[in-house]
């Protein structure tokens, strides 16, 4: 990943490439029009104003080409960027000098110059150069206003003389007004722009590292499938071995543990698929308690809940869904078997149909089990998260997984100590035509 600083210098050089290139261009354009008003000017060959416009243009050409060399020859781009702001902001003041001070036309230039600053520096950057766009002003109409400067563009017609003192303030007040006005807005646009611009860069770094893990992942789906046809013919080896052999005791043990080990990688190699490739499905549609109720029925049965666990259902008839049978079945057995491993003895597990709208049903399996805190809770639909000494961590993301290619969605309320309640949402059909 880029570091920010790294990245930010990246941006400022780009910036104060273009701000060079469009201060020369901007001279182009002063050069041009100086060129035609002096064209007009038949009876005054060159007068003092044009000279001095003409000494400006040729500063700002010969600052654009210091500003090139410098970009490329200076480490410090901050200093530079600073340095060329305050330095436009004396050209626009100049500007505004020869053509007219108080009359001039170009005092919008000054809003420029904020605009290139914000886009440099931050939102404080940018107040600072209002405020030094202010003060220059203010400086060039009092001094013009007191009689101590002569605005040279009044020989050239380009001044009207003779203002009153309020309307000389009321100017500077709206200038600086409209100076600080720009500051805040272009430095809020420009913050969000960069603001924006950083989140694009995190978004397509996490996007890579998705495109990654994706690969990884598939990688992972193709190995995990090599593995399980061998482990296969190796735990029926095994089995094969133990039974047509007489074994004593300690190798018993030893072969009960072998066969224990290969079922536990057995079952996660067989989760991991599931969870990397869970296969497509045959949607069809299914009423809902029926499926629900034969479920529960064998699940009473296994030995993680025979004769300790309770279930109480609370299921109503004639509430259809599309699923594939096999789908719903490994979605509600998770969470069955997960809410009888969260129950320490004897305890209850509720089911519950509801109605949810005209569009969907909740189905909601609660337990009165351990629970979980805040912390758990954010982890559970991660892959391979577990707080079980044996468990897989693949549970969830499966049920999540499976769930998910329904558009189904999947929520969890739990307390420490308090059990804890999975509810998913389905979407209903119109039960089919017999
Ligand atoms: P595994 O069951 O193999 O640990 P899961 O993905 O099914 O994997 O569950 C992840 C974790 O979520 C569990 O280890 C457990 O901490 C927590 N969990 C899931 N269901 C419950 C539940 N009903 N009550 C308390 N904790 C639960």
């Amino acid at each position: 990943m880029i570091p920010d600083a790294f990245r930010f210098k990246d941006t400022l050089f780009r910036r104060l490439k273009w701000l060079t290139l469009f201060r020369a261009l901007f001279a182009v354009l002063l050069l041009g029009s100086t060129v035609v008003l002096h064209l007009r000017r038949v009876d005054t060959l060159v007068s003092l104003p044009l000279l001095i416009l003409y000494a400006l243009i040729l500063a700002i050409f010969s600052l654009s080409f210091t500003y090139a060399l410098a970009l490329k020859r200076m480490a410090n781009k901050e200093i530079l960027g600073h340095a060329q702001i305050v330095m436009d902001t004396f050209i626009v003041s100049a500007i505004i000098f020869v053509t007219g001070g108080f009359s001039s036309i170009f005092s919008f230039l000054y809003l420029v110059v904020i605009i290139c600053a914000s886009m440099l520096f931050n939102r404080r950057g940018s107040l600072v150069v209002a405020g030094l766009c202010s003060v220059e002003y203010a400086l060039l109409i009092l001094l013009e206003y007191h009689g101590l400067l002569r605005p040279v563009g009044i020989e050239m017609g380009f001044s009207t003389v003779g203002y009153s003192g309020p309307f000389a303030l009321y100017k500077i007040l709206v200038t600086s007004a409209a100076c600080f006005a720009v500051a805040f807005l272009s430095s809020i646009l420009s913050e969000r722009e960069r603001q924006t611009k950083q989140e694009l860069t995190a978004m397509e770094a996490n996007l890579k590292r998705v495109e990654r893990m994706a690969l990884v992942g598939e990688m992972a789906a193709g190995l995990a499938h090599e593995i399980k046809n061998p482990l296969a013919a190796l735990i029926g080896a095994i089995g094969l071995i133990k039974d047509e052999n007489h074994l004593d005791a300690t190798q018993e043990r030893l072969m009960r543990i072998i066969l224990r080990e290969a079922d536990r990688l057995s079952t996660l190699v067989n989760h991991f698929l599931i969870f990397a490739k869970p296969p497509a499905g045959k949607p069809q549609a299914l009423e809902l308690s029926q499926n629900l109720s034969e479920l529960i029925d064998l699940f009473e049965k296994d030995r993680v809940a025979l004769g300790r666990i309770r279930i109480e259902k609370n299921l109503l008839p004639e509430m259809w869904i599309e699923m594939d049978p096999d789908h719903l079945r490994q979605v509600i057995w998770n969470l069955l078997l997960n809410a009888a491993e969260a129950i320490d003895g004897k305890g209850c597990i509720r089911v519950e149909m509801q109605p949810q709208g005209r569009r969907f049903l909740e189905v909601a399996i609660q337990d009165d089990g351990c629970g979980m805190d805040d912390a758990v809770m954010k982890q559970i639909f991660d892959p391979f998260f577990t707080t079980k000494p044996t468990g897989s961590g693949l549970g969830l993301s499966i049920v999540h997984r499976i769930l998910e290619s329904y558009g189904f969605w999947i929520r969890t309320d739990s307390t420490t100590g308090g059990g804890s309640t999975f509810r998913i949402r389905m979407k209903r059909i119109h039960p089919p035509e017999s």
